[in-house]
């Protein structure tokens, strides 16, 4: 098997969950379109957005005249914090299950400026908004009812994020969701299994082949991971072994900055577009338990496949079978590389 020209099957250790690779489809030199789509120029300040400074929101409330990072309570949240955590089992059969679900949702602007993304925020500004992530992951974290903080943004408005002002959201729910259970699962089972850290080991391997890694600073390592499904998704890790956003050191805040800004600003640069994504950290569960299997990292789906108007889509075998990719993670890593490095 030659995983440049046939069809394969690769591993995700951290969901332990296969995906399916078809380079054969796209052996052919990169032919991405660049789609001279107009971008709508955003002004400074919108009046009729709702998260501007000042500015009204549902129901009347309003805004402050915010100077770097503004947070609020969701006015229309997916969880309630009064909710009370009781489980249901119709017959005891295990067929009709259900849980409440105590948590809380909120919102963070990034700036108070409408027309920033992280993209073109400064590093410095980028750093402060890590510095806010920190303080509500310890807030939140601290609840007896919360054992799980994510923290995500929706960019664009093919993610369905309905407002272009750059803000990101913080859902800290009772239960821990699939996806990082999953991980959760795969870290414990690893570290008992070899006395180490999946995501310390795999960072390793990928040092040594160095094919995948689009950009590293002292702290953080940015790559195409082995297993990805989305075109140009990508894995941030710390390279120091830690869990949370509590462990950062004030250099790996500020170098964390400096890879969000460097990832999202080449993302801007592969179609010409801002790049749409969803993205979000993964840290260790807030269950008071220690975590030491778990190592902290952040995921960027971004959905275009090969323009800006082009995007992947999971339907037929993906939905019903297993996700598949022709780009290759190499590839695609060879190309943001490229990027990367005539920005
Ligand atoms: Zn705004
Ligand atoms: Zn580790
Ligand atoms: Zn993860």
């Amino acid at each position: 098997m030659q995983l440049t020209q046939d069809p394969h099957r690769r591993f995700n250790p951290l969901t332990r969950e296969w995906i399916l690779v078809s380079p054969h489809r796209a052996l052919r030199p990169w032919q991405g379109a660049i789609e001279k789509i107009p971008v709508e120029r955003q002004p400074e300040y919108d009046p009729t957005c709702y998260l501007c400074p000042g500015n009204s929101r549902a129901g009347g409330v309003h805004n402050p005249v915010y100077k770097s990072t503004f947070i609020f309570d969701n006015d229309f949240a997916a969880l309630k914090p009064d909710t009370t955590p009781d489980r249901l089992d119709v017959d005891g059969k295990g067929l009709l299950v259900a849980a409440g679900e105590p948590g809380t949702c909120r919102v963070m602007c990034f700036s108070p400026r409408h027309d920033l993304t992280l993209s073109t925020m400064d590093p410095p500004d980028i750093a402060e908004v890590v510095r806010a992530w920190a303080g509500q992951f310890q807030e939140l974290g601290a609840r007896p009812d919360i054992n799980h903080v994510q923290i995500f943004e929706n960019r664009g408005a093919m993610m369905g994020a309905s407002n272009p002002h750059p803000h990101c959201q913080i859902w800290a729910t009772y239960s821990l969701p699939e996806a990082p259970a999953k991980e959760l699962a795969a870290q414990s089972d690893y570290q008992r299994l070899h006395s180490t850290c999946l995501l310390c080991d795999y960072i390793a391997l990928e040092e040594k082949q160095h094919v995948r890694i689009v950009w590293q600073n002292e702290s953080f390592v940015a790559l195409v991971p082995f297993w990805a499904v989305w075109p140009f998704e990508l894995l941030i890790c710390s390279r120091r072994h830690l869990a949370t956003f509590l462990d950062l050191s004030i250099a790996e805040v500020s170098d964390l900055g400096n890879i969000l800004k460097q990832v999202t600003s080449t993302y801007d640069r592969v179609f010409e577009v801002p790049f749409p994504y969803s993205m979000g950290f993964h840290q260790a569960p807030t269950d008071k338990a220690a975590h030491p299997e778990w190592h902290f990292h952040a995921h960027f789906y971004p959905p275009l496949l090969r323009s800006a108007t082009v995007r992947k889509f999971m339907v037929g075998f993906e939905m019903l079978g297993t996700p598949q990719r022709d780009i290759t993670p190499e590839t695609a890593a060879e190309r943001l590389r490229s990027l990367a490095s005539s920005g």
